[in-house]
């Protein structure tokens, strides 16, 4: 294995200059929803479940990652409140330090259904954030967008996670047309009211079935142009390496976001790598080809030789994510399973 030398910290700086400090990790590639645009209704072939990472190699990978430079890790899906031992894994990972002594940001991407239950023992456990998925306020199109009767756990699980005091949570919402881009400004005002802050992303081609279609995209514009009719939007400055372009709804304090990772792509600041539930590593959510770390790490590979395949994958990273470009092509895995 190459690359081990490479290993220290600032390790992670790509060949176009980009520093990474953020991991997502994909704990699970089930799900208890079945969002149209992520997954499909029925036969969808699960991960073996021999093939997931179990808390001790993640942590292996972490640990690895940490000392490379990494300094913020956000546990998705999937949906990864349902891995059994999802408190474990957040505390585990909240224990372990940088070079520096200090611990990562653990934060989530959930679907909030078990966040009723779990959303106290998870900030004992030390997640810092949780960002929750909402598309629509209304019981009929909840049922029709996840295939699901489960809105009211959700909103169940959003209070329970603003009580636990993650705050202020960020709830990401997806608009599909014809199905519920009638609903962006009823969405702002219930976010507004409650203190949470929206944010927009639009649709990529990362569903199951290969159905993305960019004509019928709802892009970040038409959603701002909704928006801009029904309040008074001023831009948030500081973008920084977030995905969000944010603006303060009626003077502010409260904010609203737009992740226009089609039409406005923000590879340049791009900060991430992915981690898929059975442990290949990924430089980009749209890259064709994934660094395997679970083989070598079952087989007794040494950190250094971990490390360097990091590197490595790091190395190839291209300068951006290609959807604009005539030869695009959807990776092979959908959205739950690479992790959101
Ligand atoms: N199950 C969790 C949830 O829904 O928050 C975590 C995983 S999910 C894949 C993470 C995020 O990806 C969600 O906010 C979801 O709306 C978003 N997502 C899924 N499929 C998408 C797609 N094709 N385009 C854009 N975002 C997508
Ligand atoms: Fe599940 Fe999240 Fe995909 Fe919806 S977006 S199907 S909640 S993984």
């Amino acid at each position: 294995m190459s690359g081990g030398g490479a290993a220290a910290p600032g390790a992670l700086v790509d060949t176009h200059g980009r520093a990474h400090r953020d991991l997502r990790i994909s704990l699970t590639d089930h799900c208890n929803l079945r969002c149209t645009y992520c997954m499909p209704a029925e036969g969808v072939a699960w991960l073996p479940r021999e093939e997931l990472l179990d808390p001790g190699e993640l942590m292996r990978i972490v640990r690895i990652g940490l000392r490379l430079g990494l300094t913020e890790v956000r546990l998705t899906g999937g949906e990864p409140l349902l891995r059994p031992d999802i408190v474990e894994i957040v505390a585990r990972i909240a224990a372990l330090q940088t070079p520096t002594g200090e611990h990562p940001e653990v934060s989530m991407t959930t679907n909030g259904l078990y966040l009723s239950r779990l959303a106290e023992p998870l900030v004992d456990a030390g997640l810092t954030r949780v960002n929750v998925s909402l598309d629509t306020l209304r019981p009929d199109r909840f049922l029709a967008l996840t295939r699901r009767d489960r809105l009211a756990d959700v909103l169940a699980g959003i209070e329970a996670a603003a009580a636990a005091g993650l705050r202020p949570i960020k709830v990401n919402t997806l608009l599909m047309r014809g199905v519920n881009d009638d609903e962006a400004v009823d969405l702002v005002r219930w976010a507004v009211a409650a203190g949470h802050e929206l944010r927009f992303i639009e649709h990529m081609p990362l569903d199951a079935g290969h159905t993305w279609r960019r004509a019928e995209m709802v892009t970040g514009e038409e959603i701002l142009g909704a928006l801009g009719a029904a309040f008074a939007l001023t831009p948030v400055p500081a973008r920084g390496a977030a995905p969000a372009e944010r603006w303060y709804v009626d003077g502010g304090p409260a904010t609203v976001g737009v992740i226009a990772s089609v039409t406005r792509p923000f590879c340049g600041a791009c900060d991430r790598l992915r981690l898929t539930a059975d442990g290949q590593l990924r430089n980009c959510l749209f890259a064709r080809e994934e660094s395997d770390l679970r083989t070598p790490l079952r087989a007794g590979a040494s950190d250094d030789d971990l490390a360097g395949i990091f590197v490595d994958c790091l190395r190839r990273k291209l300068p951006g994510h290609g959807i604009n470009e005539p030869g695009f092509l959807q990776p092979q895995r959908p959205m739950s399973a690479i992790g959101g």
